[in-house]
């Protein structure tokens, strides 16, 4: 891909899919100004982002492979081969995700990941990262985009090309919808979440299960945790922003505490400064973007949150941003025509973020309400089973999300043809035992197989 004399590359955004892209356009031999609203996290204190930490997985780690991270980031990562689910007496029960432990996601500090890639993008000499400049509008017809330094004047950048990763409230992806005449929806969960830090023991140690994300489901509203480096976990509250019980319900005096105790009763304890927490830490929001435009011919494109943030609960929007980089990087071969590679790059990726965009939000109700209903559970002792007894044959849902790189519409797709058969089996059994596994295997040649031989 190539640039003309006169032409700038700016980027809008150096979040966790900003900085890696910058590296990668980096090791094109681009000359790159990344422009962040925010202070350099490296330099002084400020929140990591959208969570403190985040669960990468395949797609995730192919990505920082593909540029010398991957080992550095996994020796910062925490295995979690399982979920682990509280039960409301205390009980716990361990669901592996995958056919044995090498198949697992991993617990990750975002603020460590963003400040490792950014390292990386200025270790190349290519990249210059500039702090608290706003992009705040963008004329892709002049290829004008202007930013504004903190309290400073506006700055007029001629020339360039952008390039979107600036999140889910993108100012350029404003700008590329109206210039294509496009349209971009925002849906708003209901529900919201607040991060809670439950610290590590006297000793440093982890006060649950290390090697496991856990949740507390807990049908309208749950609780999670992911093991932090330092012997924490950061929890997260996920509860409805209105309506009983919800974090307007939980503003009342006394309320917090009680109602983790009612609910949460076994991390209760341990979360002596609760309602300080509480009460200062942001209760944030989630949504899903979707927009019909995401590059403007040759002068503008979209990455990441940017062009299509999701809930986060498949664990896969950084995911999905890290594998739009390497995407658009495998079709910017040199010398090939920028336009197309960006109208290449929007007519591959966008049915598979929109697929992941609906599975998260799918996967909402799996993780709040199903993983304690018992029908569910048989479901996935018998998913667990065929996987591991079908090697090669049957494929979930979850394992093509999460630990292949197959396309997300196939994992979509697939995963509708793959429940259908578990669900046929689970009727009439008390256990994945008593499945026959005959049968299973007649059904899975007959509708899976051929449906992944034809679309992979
Ligand atoms: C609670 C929660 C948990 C999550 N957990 C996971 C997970 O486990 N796994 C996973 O894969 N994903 C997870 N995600 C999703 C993940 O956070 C996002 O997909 C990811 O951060 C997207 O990266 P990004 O760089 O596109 O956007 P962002 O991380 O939002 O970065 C955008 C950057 O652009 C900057 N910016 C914004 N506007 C401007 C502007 N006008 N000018 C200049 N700079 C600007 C911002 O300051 C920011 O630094 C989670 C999200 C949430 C909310």
């Amino acid at each position: 891909m190539s640039t003309r004399g006169g032409e700038r590359t700016v980027l809008a955004g150096a979040g966790l899919v900003g900085s890696l892209l910058a590296l990668f356009l980096a090791r094109r031999g681009k000359t790159v100004e990344v422009f962040e609203r925010r202070p350099d996290m490296r330099r002084e204190a400020i929140s990591a982002g959208r969570s403190i930490n985040l669960a990468i997985s395949v797609r995730g780690l192919h990505a920082l492979e593909q540029v010398g991270l991957g080992k550095d980031a996994l020796a910062h990562a925490i295995a979690m081969p399982g979920r682990m689910i509280h039960a409301r007496d205390g009980g716990l029960a361990f669901q592996a995700y995958g056919k044995d432990d090498s198949q697992c996601i991993h617990s990750i500090s975002r603020g460590f990941l963003n400040q490792m890639l950014m390292d990386a993008a200025e270790a190349t000499g290519r990249v210059r990262l500039s702090f608290r400049r706003r992009v705040t509008s963008l004329d892709p017809e002049a290829r004008v985009l202007t930013a504004e330094a903190d309290g400073g004047p506006a700055e007029r950048i001629e020339g360039a090309i952008v390039f979107g990763t600036d999140g889910a409230g993108s100012a350029v992806r404003k700008a590329v919808v109206e210039a294509r005449g496009g349209t971009s929806t925002e849906q708003l969960l209901a529900h919201g979440y607040k991060e809670l830090t439950l610290p590590a023991s006297a000793e440093g140690r982890w006060r649950l299960e290390r090697n496991a994300l856990h949740i507390w489901p807990r049908g309208d509203f749950m609780l999670i945790a992911l093991p932090n480096e330092d012997g924490s976990f950061t929890c997260t509250l996920f509860l409805a922003f209105r309506g009983s019980p919800s974090f307007e319900t939980l503003e009342a005096p006394g309320a917090v505490r009680g109602f983790f105790r009612e609910h949460f009763g076994d991390v209760e304890p341990m979360l002596p400064d609760l309602e300080a927490q509480f009460a200062n830490n942001p209760t944030g929001s989630m949504v899903t973007v979707k927009c019909s435009a995401w590059h403007v011919d040759d002068r503008a494109v979209l990455l990441g949150d940017a062009a299509h943030a999701i809930v986060p609960f498949f664990g896969q929007g950084m995911n999905c941003g890290f594998e739009d980089c390497v995407v658009l990087d495998g079709l910017a071969a040199p010398g090939a025509r920028r336009e197309e590679v960006f109208a290449r790059f929007e007519q591959l990726r966008k049915p598979n973020a929109d697929a992941i965009a609906d599975m998260a939000v799918e996967n909402f109700v799996e993780m709040r309400a199903s993983t304690a209903d018992p029908r569910f559970l048989l479901e996935k002792a018998i998913e667990k089973r065929l996987l591991a007894e079908l090697p090669g044959e049957f494929v979930s849902r979850y394992a093509l999300v999460t630990f292949s790189r197959a396309p997300y519409r196939v994992a979509y797709d697939a995963g509708r043809i793959a429940s259908g058969i578990v669900s046929e089996l689970a009727e009439g059994v008390r256990s994945a035992a008593e499945v026959d596994l005959g049968r299973a295997r007649a059904l899975v040649a007959a509708r899976l197989t051929p449906f992944l031989r034809e679309r992979l």
